[in-house]
């Protein structure tokens, strides 16, 4: 993360970064996991950054929290009541699930400090943390995956990119883990990163789901401040993967024509899940 005259930069390679104009830096901060930023941005709103790559900002956080939450939602075999999210302390992914009506939502983090700047930066997302259909535990998501017992219809991991404390999250180990805490008719659900920049997070997801699970598909989505606009999320089910259309709610983003569709892949993409 770089801030030059007042710009926040997300460097992709040594030749290329995106950059936004910022009026202000809200927050920095090195916690025991990471570096966490807030910058005021003039085009985005604000923008939460972890070690220098953007997590969300205010204008176009919806997009990826619908297709994080409802398309698993969906493509669940029956109406899903309880949920697991790994990461996503912002709380946009727990307040989208409970929009649709979840019964029960435990949130495992693993950087409490995610969590208090959301708080004050972002508190209409974090607001979800104070709903008691929401547990939040503050917690290695990859440990607990592997010591609980209690089992779930969705399984979503709102991680950070594939290094540091979320390298595991896209490891055979962990899907494994995720197979046997999944109830039948469940879905499991990963973000995995933008085909184009980071290629290996789709492959790793794709070949992780499928030592354990017979049912592994890659969707992708339109989100403006992640590497290329190009994103992909990546489920996995133990049976076959159909979507279910009654009373389906649209999101700002999500909706049936997008929820068929955005299993739509190009060909370059289309081979990194083979
Ligand atoms: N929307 C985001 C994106 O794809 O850029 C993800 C947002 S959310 C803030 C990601 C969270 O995953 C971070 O707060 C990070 O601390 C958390 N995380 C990373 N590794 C984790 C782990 N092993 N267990 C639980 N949470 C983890």
């Amino acid at each position: 993360m770089k801030l030059i005259e007042n710009w926040f930069s997300e460097r992709y390679s040594d030749n290329l970064q995106l950059s936004f104009r910022v009026s202000d830096q809200l927050l920095s901060v090195k916690t025991d996991f990471q570096r966490i930023d807030v910058f005021e941005t003039y085009d985005f709103g604000k923008l939460l950054s972890i070690d220098g790559t953007v997590q969300l900002t205010e204008k176009d956080e919806f997009v990826y929290h619908d297709m994080i939450t409802r398309m698993p939602f969906y493509y669940a075999d029956r109406v899903p009541e309880k949920a697991l999210i790994i990461g996503g302390g912002d709380g946009g992914a727990a307040g989208e699930l409970l929009k649709l009506g979840l019964k029960s939502i435990r949130n495992v983090e693993i950087d409490g400090q995610v969590v208090e700047v959301c708080k004050k930066h972002f508190p209409s997302l974090t607001a979800s943390f104070n709903d008691p259909r929401v547990k939040l535990v503050i917690d290695d998501g990859i440990k607990y995956v592997r010591e609980t017992d209690e089992r779930f219809d969705l399984i979503i991991v709102d991680s950070t990119d594939p290094v540091g404390p979320a390298e595991d999250l896209f490891n055979e180990e962990f899907y494994e883990n995720t197979e046997r805490i999944l109830n039948d008719g469940g879905v499991v659900v990963t973000q995995s990163g933008s085909p184009f920049y980071q290629p290996k997070a789709i492959e790793l997801a794709n070949k992780g789901m499928k030592k354990s699970f017979p049912y592994v598909r890659s969707y992708v989505a339109f989100i403006p401040t992640y590497p290329s606009g190009f994103w992909s999320f990546t489920m996995a089910k133990k049976e076959e993967i159909r979507l279910r259309t009654e009373n389906v709610q649209n999101g700002k983003y999500f909706n049936l024509e997008i929820a068929r569709g955005s299993f739509s892949l190009p060909e370059f993409a289309k081979k990194l899940t083979l």
